[in-house]
């Protein structure tokens, strides 16, 4: 092990924190993760885990508990408003591990979570850090509760709106793209064979298995420029009124499903990407902290996953710490920006496609996703 990173404060407890938890524990590092929920918050709608994502939790020892508890599935299924099959789409798969698994995002953090704690890693919940101070060699941090510690590295890993990057990077505001994800979770569809996309003139509707016996709805739509808040009163008919423009039998046998609007997981998409070097000093950021993804592609929990996965096998090698996190940036950081523009790309054609506007001359949704899908089973 590289004798110069013994000590971890992680910063945020989400799906990049804990798996960079599990890696650096598994390395032999002491691990602290600083969360700042006191108790842990997911949400319980699902979430796609692809071929690379599942290779990923594999080398983290916990590929084989999440398909158990999700629900592995082949290609996607792209289809017109009416039901007719125009395409499929997602990563190859790559060795045992499918184009995709659907899993709850509660099971997916709880199964992380007990990986995380098995492994040795320290939580210290309801805090985050107040003060650091950032030096070439170690970083010496206050905590809101008090107390302190000195870190061979931080990693923030603490979402799209980051303290610790604007801490040690100044701050980057998140772009909204104009459009907006609405999600529901149902009883699974008894004909449900595999993950299915429809694309409408006003809103994308996508169906993906999540258990046995659960599978979750995502609608994709256009809520307006200025980013528009949505009451709770509104929440079911809106959800329900996109769903009535799909005249298929699998969306219009779900419509009496949707009758709580605290279960309608409403959110604005942004992105956000930190210019590179994503370190300075001993701090590094990793996941949507650095390159937050609209889910056009369904990648950015892998690309948090695989950060962590590939720090923690640079943090074994024996290499001063400025050249390993170099090191880090040159495996990471073409690969997360081509999800993030490829992602981008995706989310403005379909906002021109919800105005009712002509894609650009060559736009070609289906060669995009499958040029970027296709890209994401390189090795890491
Ligand atoms: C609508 C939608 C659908 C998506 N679907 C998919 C999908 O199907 N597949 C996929 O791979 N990805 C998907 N994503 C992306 C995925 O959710 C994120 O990329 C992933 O959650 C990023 O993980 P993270 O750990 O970097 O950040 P987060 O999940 O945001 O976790 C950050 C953690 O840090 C904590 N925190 C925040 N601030 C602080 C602080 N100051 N101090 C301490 N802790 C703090 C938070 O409480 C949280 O626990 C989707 C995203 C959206 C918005």
């Amino acid at each position: 092990m590289n004798n110069k990173i013994k000590k971890v404060l992680i910063v945020g407890g989400g799906i990049g924190g804990l798996s960079a938890g599990i890696g650096l524990c598994k390395a032999g590092v002491h691990v602290k993760i600083a969360e700042l929920q006191s108790q842990f918050n997911v949400y319980g709608v699902g979430i796609i885990q692809q071929a690379n994502a599942l290779r990923a939790l594999d080398a983290l020892g916990v590929a084989d508990e999440a398909m158990q508890h999700g629900s592995p599935y082949a290609a996607v299924k792209m289809c017109t408003p009416l039901g007719h099959v125009i395409g499929e789409a997602g990563t190859p798969p790559i060795g045992r591990f499918p184009s995709h698994n659907g899993i709850s995002r509660k099971i997916l953090h709880d199964i992380l979570l007990k990986a995380t704690t098995a492994a040795g890693a320290e939580f210290k919940m309801g805090t985050t850090v107040d003060t650091l101070n950032n030096q070439p060699d170690k970083v010496d941090v206050t905590f809101t509760d008090g107390s302190s510690g000195t870190y061979d590295l931080l990693i923030a890993a603490d979402g799209i709106n980051s303290r610790i990057r604007t801490m040690e990077f100044g701050e980057y505001k998140s772009n909204y793209v104009g459009l907006s994800v609405w999600r529901y979770s149902f009883k699974r569809l008894a004909d449900l064979d595999t993950g299915y996309i429809y694309f409408g003139k006003n809103s994308k509707i996508g169906i993906i298995p999540m258990t046995a016996n659960t599978c979750y709805m995502f609608i994709v739509s256009a809520e307006g420029a200025d980013n528009p808040f949505i009451p709770a009163h509104e929440l079911i008919p809106k959800f329900k009124g996109y769903m009535q423009e799909f005249p298929v039998a699998m969306i219009q046998q779900l419509i009496e499903q949707v009758t709580n609007p605290k279960e309608v997981n409403y959110r604005p998409l942004e992105t956000l990407q930190l210019l590179a070097p994503w370190y300075k000093n001993r701090v590094v950021v990793i996941g949507d902290a650095a390159h937050a993804t609209i889910p056009q592609l369904g990648s950015g929990a892998a690309l948090a996953i695989e950060d962590a996965v590939v720090l923690s096998e640079l943090i074994q090698s024996n290499t001063d710490v400025p050249q390993m996190l170099e090191a880090f940036m040159q495996r990471r950081y073409q690969r997360c920006q081509m999800v993030v523009d490829a992602s981008e790309t995706l989310g403005k054609w379909e906002l021109m496609m919800f105005e009712g506007k002509s894609l650009p001359e060559g736009a070609n949704v289906g060669a995009l996703m499958g040029r970027t899908c296709g890209a994401l089973t390189a090795p890491i």
